[in-house]
């Protein structure tokens, strides 16, 4: 995600797989016209036992039949739909670029935007041109008192270089940003976060299996290439990309994991500047603020993780200026290769796209350039997504199914036997206050005050990284803005957001496979269904449920009733804790514990809702229909279609150990396989493996 939300967002994909469902410049013809992927019931493989394994039965044709094209690290149903998502925005983007006198302020900046983005003659003339002063600044340092200068400056140029995502922020030595209040969700305060690593998070610089060792080798080799393409040469290139690594692990130890991130209250530590300060005493904390030009205060300030910065003092301390000066020069390269000549781009694929996820030739500039002008100037161009892809009956029928399925999380509620009255009524009360939006926000972002050119495409994003920087930071402070969405309306994503307590769906996902207005309502439900029932559960997942009403992190939960969840939550926790052997790692079921109980009930309440609905309308969910399928069945297959997706083997091993989602072959048969519902649509025997022994229901 492009904002600083230390806030407890939750989203259906990871970011990464966001990015990934993308298609090749001189694939196959089918994968190079824009497709949408409609369900086609005709790929289930009927040889196959769906007892056995669903995901295979439903999927094995599909993903036979659609190979993972080569500058791709994962290929799956949705993946013609970010294809064709990216024309839309491409056509767009090329009509506002046409050099005409009459363009909007608005089709100016997306437009010269893009010429600049696909301008590859002019960004390699340039060289390190317009890297040059950054670079310039940092060779002028000579005191390790300038440090929090200098990282201030880095903040604001490198894109990023501040922003958090789910799990961290990945930014040079600390994140800083903003967050709705963890006590009080109308008010928004500062938020100070770990970061400052370039492998993706402390696991690849402490874990010490073979497959790590190596992978960090690659790394070291990698930094010493980007700092030889900056400027310095191959001899000390080899010295400095080892003190790197030497300050990047000792921040790394320093980190809290993924696990304990996981929950708000080991988060909500909140300090005053002064306190702030005293954790990292040679950090100038006061300085750091003028430059970045956030408020010059807060009603106070939370510190993600308080050993974080205990730990930087000692760091900061033992390296000496000049180490220093190395890792800013390291984190401002690597933060701007992908908007640098060929070089740069090529490098830092190398490393991040093919070492770290099995990537094997880099994708076409077009869908680069689409996707950068998506993150910078996103809330502009999805207009033009919208205008072209999202007609008002989508959204009509979507808010109709979502609140079919809120009202089968009610009836839920209602029927559980584990939990008392008095929490029942807490839970619908949260229940009713969610607040759903779905397409796009009513509102614009205005984007007047960012400078568009031609000229520079690392200034534009460096431009549209300072705006964005700024806009967050302004918000320290004020009241909440309840309509802000952190998603932009081409994304094929969604999200709950704890602290807001909202569910949003942007209108790039509700398009086929996952909505589709020319199929039957099983079909909808079991895709886009279960999306709408999953951000619905998060509210009351093992972090969501720590949240009220309001977005408060307040326990409105009875001590027995708190027990009673949190035993079914193990129980998730430990069926989805499984060796992944084509990975090489292990999946661990409390990183992905949220996110399991979210599919497991999202899949029910869309099962419920669907019922209810057929019901309604006097259909049977069992009768045979013409093609010999029953709409139980239908809905089932359909679920697991939209999941289709087969993985690089590198991908999957860096998902696994950073993401907190599980793997497509999980989320559809552990979650099947827990649904005595599902077993009734296949007839399956008690000891098949679709027939789990002990299933795990949390709703
Ligand atoms: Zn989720």
């Amino acid at each position: 995600m492009r904002i600083v939300r230390f806030a407890i967002v939750v989203v259906l994909l990871s970011p990464v797989l966001g990015i990934i469902h993308a298609d090749a410049q001189g694939a196959p013809a089918s994968q190079s016209t824009p497709k949408l992927e409609h369900f086609d019931i005709s790929m289930v493989d009927k040889t196959l036992d769906p007892c056995q394994d669903f995901y295979k039965y439903a999927c094995s044709k599909w993903n036979a039949a659609n190979p993972i094209p080569a500058d791709q690290v994962a290929w799956g149903t949705g993946s013609g739909l970010q294809y064709w998502n990216e024309n839309i925005l491409r056509d767009a983007l090329e009509k506002a670029a046409a050099p005409t006198s009459n363009r909007t302020d608005y089709e100016q900046k997306i437009g010269d935007y893009w010429a600049a983005c696909m301008d590859e003659s002019g960004i390699e003339a340039a060289g390190t041109r317009d890297l040059k002063p950054e670079l310039e600044r940092i060779a002028q340092m000579t005191s390790k008192s300038q440090l929090a200068d200098q990282v201030a400056h880095i903040h604001r140029a490198v894109p990023g270089a501040w922003q958090g995502d789910d799990n961290q922020s990945r930014a040079a030595l600390l994140g800083f940003g903003q967050m709705q209040d963890f006590d009080n969700a109308s008010r928004v305060v500062a938020a100070i976060d770990q970061a400052g690593l370039g492998l993706p998070n402390r696991d690849f610089y402490i874990k010490d299996d073979d497959k790590s060792k190596e992978i960090r080798g690659e790394y070291e080799t990698h930094i010493k290439k980007m700092l030889v393409l900056s400027g310095e040469s191959p001899e000390q290139s080899a010295v400095d990309a080892k003190t790197i690594i030497a300050i990047e692990t000792a921040m790394a130890q320093a980190q809290m994991d993924n696990v304990t991130r996981r929950d708000p209250k080991n988060l909500n530590n909140k300090m005053s500047l002064e306190q702030v300060q005293s954790l990292t005493p040679s950090f100038d904390w006061k300085h750091y603020i003028e430059v970045v030009s956030a408020p010059p205060s807060s009603p106070h300030y939370i510190v993600t993780s308080p050993n974080f910065f205990r730990g930087l003092e000692p760091l900061i301390q033992q390296h000496s200026v000049d180490d220093w000066k190395v890792y800013l020069r390291w984190h401002l390269v690597h933060g701007s290769a992908p908007y640098l000549s060929k070089a740069f781009v090529d490098e830092n694929w190398n490393f991040y796209s093919h070492t770290l996820q099995g990537a094997r030739q880099l994708q076409p500039r077009w869908r680069r350039c689409v996707r950068a002008a998506d993150r910078d100037l996103g809330m502009a161009l999805g207009q033009a997504y919208v205008a072209a892809a999202f007609p008002p009956e989508s959204k009509q029928r979507t808010v109709a199914m979502v609140h079919d399925i809120e009202h089968a999380l009610d009836q839920d509620i209602t029927t559980i036997d584990w939990m008392q009255p008095a929490t029942k009524e807490q839970a619908k009360i949260k229940l009713q206050a969610i607040e759903d939006k779905i397409g796009y926000p009513d509102h614009w972002r205005d984007y007047s005050s960012v400078k568009v050119g031609r000229d520079s495409y690392l200034n534009n994003v460096h431009e549209a990284t300072t705006f964005e920087f700024h806009r967050q930071l302004n918000k320290i402070g004020k009241p909440v803005d309840r309509e802000e969405w952190t998603m932009t309306p081409p994304t094929i994503n969604a999200y709950y957001d704890a602290q807001l307590n909202t569910i949003n769906f942007p209108g790039g996902i509700l398009q086929p496979p996952y909505f589709d207005s020319k199929m039957e309502d099983p079909v909808n439900y079991g895709a886009i269904g279960m999306v709408i029932g999953h951000e619905i559960t998060h509210g009351f997942d093992d972090e969501g449920r720590k949240f009220d009403a309001q977005g408060n992190l307040r326990d409105w939960w009875t001590e027995a009733d708190a027990k009673a969840y949190d035993q079914r939550g193990q129980c998730i926790a430990d069926e989805y804790t499984e060796e992944i052997p084509e990975a090489g790692v292990k999946q661990n079921g409390h990183l992905t514990q949220g996110e399991d109980t979210a599919d497991n009930g999202g899949l029910r309440l869309a099962f419920m809702a669907v019922t209810n609905k057929l019901q309604s309308e006097g259909k049977s969910l069992d009768a045979k229909e013409a093609d010999g399928w029953t709409p139980r069945q239908k809905f089932f297959v359909s679920y697991a279609y939209s999941w289709c997706e087969e993985l690089r083997p590198e991908f999957m091993r860096t998902i696994v150990l950073t993401n907190p989602h599980s793997i497509p072959r999980y989320r559809v048969n552990n979650v099947v396989s827990n649904m005595p519902e599902f077993q009734e649509a296949f007839s399956c025997k008690k000891g098949s493996p679709m027939v789990r022994a002990n299933q795990c229901r949390v709703w």
